[in-house]
């Protein structure tokens, strides 16, 4: 079953198939990005990276000051050029040969949901590797079968500052087709879907069983995170009115405020409102280590 990836979709790699360290290849020390995870809980942790090439959304936002973000990866969803088609087997025979004691996988887009049978396949190989997965989504889709893999869901909803508009795209170096734009607004906001993977994170208390006063408690073996990308002030109420207020079983845990950025710079002008939103609520802030690391180096 053949996986789209992005060019070079699997990273850090170290070695070739014959076992040596290609100079075409990255090295990886620590000094480039993709080597640890940079945003959530398992924030810091090493980590081998597995990104999907296409997406169903097409995010940009205008930031408080009026400056404008796209998508950190344009390459896997607006800009998709370029990708590679790899089968499952092929997929983990590179991810075996560039482990080296990494335990923690993640899947991440584009969206991983948009080729749900090669990514269940491929998250079924994975956990035979008794490894870690995190999956990437942004929760429009949910799918039991790959759910079942998956130890940490680390769901990204998208806020109604991410839209594309005209202005927005006026500004692009790459255009984006109207039916996409009107498609991001009118799917991006899915509660059923992110209500489902948060109850897959749960099961009924034993003692009351099937009763209806039944309550849910958290499985050991699951986890989630909703992140929200914040690119300006209040943004914290529509949180709560369009998300928090509508699903149930969360935790201010589970809640991660994450400021708006793919570089130092950007990142310095919402980091102070974005701590200071998640600080008043109680929920979150999620840094982005991996910026402050590399800045807006592109690796894959
Ligand atoms: S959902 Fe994620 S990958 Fe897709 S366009 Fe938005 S930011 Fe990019």
């Amino acid at each position: 079953m053949k996986i789209r990836l992005v060019k070079g979709g699997v990273f850090p790699i170290l070695e070739n198939k014959e076992g040596e360290v290609d100079s075409q290849m990255l090295q990886t020390g620590f000094d480039v990005s993709g080597t640890i995870q940079g945003e959530g809980k398992l924030s810091g942790i090493p980590s081998l990276f597995i990104r999907l090439a296409g997406c169903n959304l097409r995010c940009s936002w205008k930031a408080f000051d009026g400056s404008l973000d796209f998508c950190d990866t344009p390459y896997s969803s607006h800009k998709l050029e370029d990708f590679d088609e790899l089968d499952v087997e092929e997929i983990i025979a590179i991810v075996k040969r560039n482990l080296h004691g990494i335990r923690h996988i993640i899947l991440s887009g584009g969206e991983p949901t948009l080729q749900n049978l090669g990514v269940t396949k491929l998250a079924q190989e994975l956990k035979k590797l008794r490894l870690h997965i995190t999956m990437e989504t942004n929760g429009i889709l949910f799918f039991p079968q790959l759910a079942r893999y998956i130890d940490l869901f680390s769901i990204s909803p998208k806020l109604r500052s991410s839209e594309p508009d005209k202005e927005k795209i006026s500004k692009m170096d790459f255009p984006i087709e109207e039916v996409l734009v009107d498609q991001h607004k009118s799917i991006r906001k899915n509660l059923e879907s992110i209500q489902k993977y948060i109850n897959y994170c749960h099961t009924k208390d034993d003692y009351y069983g099937d009763h209806p006063k039944a309550e849910l408690k958290r499985r050991s073996d699951k986890d989630f995170q909703l992140k929200f990308v914040i690119s300006k002030a209040n943004e914290d109420e529509e949180i709560k009115q369009e998300y928090l207020d509508q699903l149930g079983n969360w935790t201010p845990e589970d809640i991660l405020l994450m400021p708006l950025g793919s570089s130092r710079n950007f990142l310095e002008k919402t980091s102070h409102m974005v701590a200071a939103m998640a600080v008043k609520n109680r929920w979150q802030y999620c840094p982005r280590i991996h910026i402050d690391l590399f800045d807006n180096t592109q690796y894959v």
